[in-house]
Parts: structure tokens; sequence; C-alpha cells
């Protein structure tokens, strides 16, 4: 029998839409200048907590490296020698149920924090520098430049659209076997990338989840950057770029005095640890603040946000009790049988093109009304931004179901990580699991909802700033212009409350 979670109450989503149309109101008539709350006007957070903090030291680093490489290697032990059973295997509950439910909260509180501790990369680091602790040879390493074509996020894109359809297509969360193969894969690619191109073109380019990392992080309440600029301007050495006899350089070739976007940082403290002034810190900042107006429009990035929202909203579908009844009925249309797999990649390639097209008729209204003279894919890269809030924001409740519903008897596993002589759930095991949430249910549906309205509204916090670059000085009061993409906006959070709203089907 299929175990269902129940959906967002309708109480719940009344609020969500009472609030959407109070702020699509005050969005359409306050000036442009009105922003809402940033951290700065947030009682404790603005002007009480101390603005910047410390990066790790590398031994703390290195520890902490340590223990995720550690993790790691038991994941590929217990998906190659474990139970096949995977609520039972810890290489599917670690690696689904934890890790990549969990990493989407970490991007905001932490920015790209994983990529530092990354067990990807660190492994390739080892096995390619040979050396744990510090500036390496370029050893090993043909230390190419990456050519011009792959220079930007389209490798990316294309893992992360094949890694959705292994996930969700061909189900390989619910395999411990192709779950440890695919994680070994990802080392062979970090580990070739390493051994044929110079500095860390797999993190920079290459990685679906490192670009995911990286878009979202535009959207989280830290970044690290320099304590002085002035500082930085007037810096000749620039180590922090380079590094020094003792540390490495920025991995993604950064100059910490520029860098205005958290995008391609990998957290991994080098600049830290390299500059002489001790000149760069962690701080605190308005959550969105810089899709908002610092981060610099890019075509391919633009089409990796749309398709983040794109495969988020998947995501919850494939979730839903109906899906199957779909993917049957577009089967028997196209004669597709067994795993359905080509009415699974028909169904992905039309969830893409749904918000592609979507998107590109709002940007194309909303130019002919604010008469914008930029070019329409200098307007389409504009507005992408106002995807990242949309997807993380559905994409973290989501997620939440999943974590606070399925996370109990997780400590089973970690005491029988290979699921040694271990049974299948029973409906009795099925039904305590279901019964037994991490939070009260309340809270979980509150955290839900504030989820999506926060998404919303940093949404239209992106949509007005962005507007205001675009709209002519003489129709700068004319904030009206803006609501196709405000509407757009709407949609997208009204369609992920619905996907929320429904019974959800239990992961494991
Ligand atoms: S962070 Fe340090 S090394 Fe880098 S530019 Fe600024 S002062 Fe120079
Ligand atoms: S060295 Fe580069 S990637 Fe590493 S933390 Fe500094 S800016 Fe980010």
């Amino acid at each position: 029998m299929m175990m269902t979670h129940p959906g967002l109450p309708e109480t719940w989503a009344l609020a969500i839409l009472a609030l959407m149309l109070l702020t699509l109101v005050w969005a359409v008539r306050a000036p442009l200048a009105a922003t809402g709350m940033g951290r700065p006007a947030l009682p404790l957070i603005g002007h009480g907590v101390k603005a910047s903090f410390p990066t790790l030291g590398p031994g703390l680093l290195l520890a902490l490296k340590l223990v995720t490489v550690s993790l790691f290697l038991l994941v590929i032990a217990a998906g190659l020698f474990g139970s096949p059973i995977p609520e039972r295997n810890l290489a599917t509950v670690l690696t689904w149920n934890l890790w990549w439910a969990g990493l989407v909260f970490s991007i905001f509180f932490l920015g790209s924090a994983w990529c530092a501790v990354c067990p990807w990369d660190a492994l390739a680091q080892w096995l390619v520098r040979r050396k744990i602790w510090g500036r390496a040879e370029l050893n090993n390493s043909l230390n190419l430049v990456v050519p011009r074509g792959l220079r930007c996020v389209w490798p990316a894109l294309g893992l992360l659209v094949g890694l959705t359809w292994l996930e969700l297509g061909l189900g390989i969360t619910l395999d411990p076997y192709a779950t440890a193969l695919l994680a070994l894969l990802i080392v062979v690619l970090a580990t070739a990338s390493l051994a044929i191109f110079r500095r860390r073109a797999f993190c920079h380019y290459f990685c679906p989840v490192g670009r995911t990392v990286g878009a979202y992080a535009q959207l989280a309440a830290v970044e690290l950057r320099p304590v002085d600029t002035d500082l930085c301007a007037r810096c000749k050495t620039l180590d922090c770029h380079h590094g020094n006899a003792a540390v490495e350089p920025c991995p993604t070739g950064l100059v910490m005095g520029r860098l205005t976007q958290n995008t391609y940082c990998t957290s991994c403290g080098n600049c830290a640890q390299s500059c002489p002034h001790g000149n760069v810190a962690w701080r605190l900042r308005s959550p969105g603040i810089e899709a908002e107006q610092g981060a610099r429009p890019h075509w391919d990035e633009a089409v990796f946000m749309l398709a983040l929202l794109a495969l988020t909203a998947l995501h919850g579908l494939s979730m839903m009790t109906f899906w199957e009844d779909w993917m049957r009925t577009l089967a028997r249309a196209i004669g597709d049988s067994g795993r359905l797999l080509w009415s699974f990649s028909l169904g992905l390639v039309a969830c893409l093109a749904a918000v592609a097209g979507a998107y590109a008729l709002t940007a194309a209204a909303t130019r002919r009304l604010t008469r914008s003279r930029l070019p329409f894919k200098r307007f389409l890269t504009t507005f992408a931004f106002a995807a990242l809030p949309l997807a993380i924001a559905y994409h973290m409740a989501h997620n939440l179901n999943h974590l606070v519903r399925e996370s109990a008897g997780v400590t089973q596993v970690l005491h029988n990580p290979l699921g040694t002589g271990a049974l299948p759930f029973s409906m009795a095991e099925k039904q305590v699991r279901h019964m037994n949430l991490l939070l009260w249910q309340d809270t979980l549906f509150a955290m839900q909802a504030g989820l999506l309205v926060l998404g919303f509204l940093v949404a239209v916090r992106i949509v007005r700033r962005r507007g205001a670059a675009v709209l002519e000085a003489d129709r700068a009061g004319q904030v009206w212009r803006l609501l196709p993409m405000l509407l757009f906006a709407a949609g997208i959070t009204g369609f992920n409350l619905w996907l929320l709203m429904q019974p959800m089907v239990m992961r494991l």
C-alpha cells in the first residue's frame, strides 16, 4: 500500500494567498525606492549582532573534510556491499534522505560551506596533488586552461538534468548500489578534471551540486568579503588570488577585492589564509540582496536558475499520488512500456519547456509594458534571478516534509549502516514512522507556509529592484508596468502552494 503524508491545510493556503495579494498591491503601488525589511533594519540582527566572523582555520577545515570523506567512504561501502533494501542501507538514507534534503537548508544559513568540506573535491585533491595539507606542487596535472567553450555552466546544467533523470526517472534513490556508483562517478569526474585542467574547473564549471549551491548562495544570509575594501583597492600582491608559498590560490580564480557574488566562491578559506592583512571575513547580510542588485546577469546562469525552478517543481510533481497515473496515460499514448523512461523523459522536457516558455512570455510582456530598450536576451537574464527564491522556497518546504516525516529510525541505519540481516519496513514500522514526526505537525505547516511567503517576498523585491534599472527615468513611478513579472512570481508560488497542499508519497 502506498503511504502518503498529508498536505498543507486550506487555512494555511488561504493565509498565504491573502499575504501574496497584499504584497502584490504594495508592490505595484509603493515607490521603487521602498524595499521592505532588510537586515540592517531587523532588531538584534541588524545592529546588535557582530556583523563579521573569522573563517575556519586550516586544521579545523581538514578535520571536517576527514569527517565528510569518512562518511562518503562508508556510503560507498554500504552501497556496494550492503543490503539492497533502500530504507535499511546508509547509502540511500544518508545520501537522499539526509544530505540531499538538508543541503539546501545549509546554503541559506552558511552559503557555499558544503563546497569547503565536499568529499568529492577533497578526494580528487588528495589523489592528484598527493598532499592533504597546505600548497601542493603542480604534480600529476596537465594544468591546462579550460577551453573557452567550457567556461560556462552549460556542462553543470546538463549534469543536473542527467542527475534528475537518474534520481526521479530511473529511481536510483531506491537503489543503494546505483547510489554508490553515482557517488564514485562524481569522484572520477572531479579527479579527471583536476588532472587535466588548472585550478578547480570541476567546482567552477561542471559540478551540478556546486553550481546549484552557487546559484542558491546568492540568496544566502552570509558572504565572505573584504573587511576593508580600500585596503584591497591598494593591494599590489593579490595573495588572495595567487596564494602564497603555503596556501593554494583561489580555486575559482576570484579576487577578493572585486568579489560581488557568492556564485563561484567555494568557501575554501584560501583567501583568508593567504591575505597578508587578514582582510577577509564572513559577514551577515540581507538574504537575497545579491540577487536583487549585486549579481551580474549571464545567459547560461539565467538558464540554470530557470532550470532549477522547473526541476524543483518536477521533484514535487513526481511525489504526488497522481504522477504515476499521468505517466501511465502518457506511456499508453506514446506506446512506452517497462520502466516508462521515455514517458518520464518527455515529462522532464515538458516541465523545463513549460517554465521556460511561461518565463519568456512574461518577460516579453514586461518588456513591452516597460518599453525597455534592453535587448530581449538581456531582459530575460536580468529578471531570471527572481526564479531563485521561488525555487529554493519550494525546495526547502518540500524537503522539510521529507526530513521531518521520514527521519525517524535513522539511528538504526547508523548502527547497522550496511543493513546486514535487516528486513524491509513492515507496514507497522511504516505507520510508526509516519506518526513520529521530528516536529509538531502544525510547526511543520507554519514553517512551510513561512518559506513560501518568504520566497515570494524576496522574488518581489528582486523584480522591483531590477525593474528600477529597466524602467526609463520618466516612467520610474509606474511600477505597475512590472506587473507581468510580479504575476509570474505569484503564479509559480501559487503552483508550489498547490503542490504542497497535495498528499505526498513517502520517499523510503
Ligand atoms: S583580500 Fe588581502 S590579498 Fe586580497 S586584495 Fe584584499 S588585501 Fe589584497
Ligand atoms: S579563495 Fe576563492 S573560492 Fe576560496 S573562499 Fe576565497 S574567494 Fe572563495
